[in-house]
């Protein structure tokens, strides 16, 4: 009885490896497809050509460096505020993610 669960412990540690390998080769693959259809010289020509307002350039890098005034940021990062939750559906953390693609009231707009 013994035996026969530790095989069963030992057939499950090797599925979960084989799983975990097999979802980091396809992340992997992922990321490689991701890196050819970006081009990092393409996704930075809005910074080079100058042609925003110095406001909309701003917000901009604010919001690639995760640093906009959200909630969250507030809460977590900045300690001046006590509440994180989103301040349109009240239910979850108001992130960049959350805001941008996740809230269900802006959603529904
Ligand atoms: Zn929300």
């Amino acid at each position: 009885m013994v035996t026969h669960t530790i095989i069963i412990i030992i057939r499950r540690r090797r599925r979960r490896r084989r799983r975990r390998k097999k979802r980091k080769k396809k992340e992997k693959e992922e990321e490689r497809k991701r890196r050819e259809i970006i081009s990092e010289e393409d996704t930075f020509l809005w910074l080079s050509k100058g042609d925003l307002k110095a406001e909309t350039e701003t917000e901009i890098v604010a919001a690639q460096d995760q640093v906009l005034q959200t909630k969250y940021y507030t809460t977590k990062i900045l300690n001046t505020e006590i509440d994180s939750k989103c301040r349109l559906c009240q239910q979850f953390d108001e992130t960049i993610d959350h805001v941008i693609s996740a809230c269900p009231i802006l959603a529904k707009e």
